[in-house]
């Protein structure tokens, strides 16, 4: 449920700014799904259901991909955003 509201939350806001392309580390990252490249971000605050994992008071990452809609989630500070 947690993923399917960050879903919901970013289909509302995300559009409001320019999609970007994604690298992990040096690795550029593309949709597991269709492999697009794009994708519109937002930061996704972690609610009590990720407790468990110690992160509840941390924000992730969701990339939405312009081209399927696919949601992809991550928690990794290597992850940086650049605009086309
Ligand atoms: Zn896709």
């Amino acid at each position: 449920m947690a993923r399917l509201r960050a879903v919901l939350k970013m289909a509302k806001s995300a559009k409001k700014g320019a999609p970007a392309r994604a690298l992990i580390g040096e690795v550029p990252f593309t949709c597991t799904v269709c492999h697009g490249e794009w994708f519109w971000q937002d930061s996704v605050h972690l609610t009590s259901n990720w407790q468990a994992f110690g992160w509840a008071k941390e924000d992730a990452t969701g990339l939405l991909c312009t081209q399927c809609g696919y949601f992809h989630l991550f928690y990794n500070r290597n992850l940086r955003l650049y605009p086309g």
